[in-house]
């Protein structure tokens, strides 16, 4: 390996880690960190593309590594390590692996020239997906090693962005928390006050909030389920607040459902009689 080549990888990794801190910056609360994530995670690419064509011949980064006298301020750019390595194997960059890098590209610019508009979700999710399908093209196709090299402090952000299932899951706790954040409850005003924020049953994730759009009131921003027995409900006969699982669902003369607490249900009944 030439120096040329130890200089491109090292700057790729510190580009890295400096883009997974802003990522998780943006994602404690700070937006405008995505911005540099953004910035950041570009010249990545760039570098640890370019890196790999340098592995092949550390002149191929050159423009013209034909050429009489060799002139070593032009460098190749993204499209032409690009270019290479589908023209090494068909389709290894796919069409929408090049237009998440098209998509990104056109955002470095407008951020370096101050036309940026953020789209937090946007910018979150196609980072994510761009994130993956570079780890995806290192792993089948070149021997480069990222993780190894990423540095403690930005490992866990690096899990998250390497694995979809994880990606998703901060994304809806994400949301759940911003839920959280509009629908302040103060207990001291109501005791009985509905809770905001609980756990989903189905995925097992602090994710149920509440939801105008749901027939119950509540939606789980990862898995979309609507039901939980920790519902807040109130006896049909008697008022009282108390949670869905708290509740027997009888059906009256009128044919409809009928939610009753412990006592209205007969249960306190019987249980004396037992
Ligand atoms: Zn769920
Ligand atoms: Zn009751």
């Amino acid at each position: 390996m030439t120096i040329h080549e130890l200089d491109l990888f090292d700057n790729a990794l510190d580009s890295l880690s400096e883009a997974l801190s802003k990522f998780e910056e943006g994602d404690d609360g700070d937006h405008k960190a995505y911005k540099f994530a953004v910035l950041h995670m570009a010249h990545f690419i760039e570098l640890i593309f370019k890196h790999h064509i340098a592995s092949k011949h550390p002149l191929l980064i050159y423009k013209d590594p034909f050429s009489k006298k060799l002139d070593k301020n032009k460098t190749i750019g993204l499209w032409e390590a690009v270019n290479f390595i589908n023209n090494e194997a068909p389709d290894t960059v796919s069409p929408e692996f090049r237009k998440d890098l098209e998509w990104i590209k056109r955002l470095r610019n407008e951020i370096e020239h101050h036309k940026f508009t953020m789209d937090v979700p946007q910018v979150r999710t196609t980072i994510g997906r761009l994130f993956r399908s570079v780890m995806e093209f290192l792993e089948e196709y070149t021997e480069i090693e990222t993780e190894e090299h990423i540095p403690k402090r930005t490992k866990d952000t690096f899990k998250i962005l390497s694995d979809e299932y994880e990606f998703s899951v901060r994304d809806a706790i994400r949301l759940a928390e911003e839920v959280e954040e509009e629908n302040p409850i103060d207990y001291s005003d109501d005791p009985d006050a509905a809770p905001v924020r609980l756990e989903c049953a189905e995925c097992g994730h602090s994710t149920l909030v509440v939801n105008e759009d749901s027939g119950t009131g509540y939606r789980c921003t990862f898995c979309q389920n609507e039901e939980s027995d920790e519902l807040p409900a109130n006896c049909d006969i008697c008022g009282i607040p108390t949670t869905v699982g708290e509740l027997v669902y009888w059906e009256n003369e009128m044919g409809q459902m009928e939610g009753r607490c412990y006592y209205c249900s007969g249960r306190h009944h019987a249980d004396k009689d037992d």
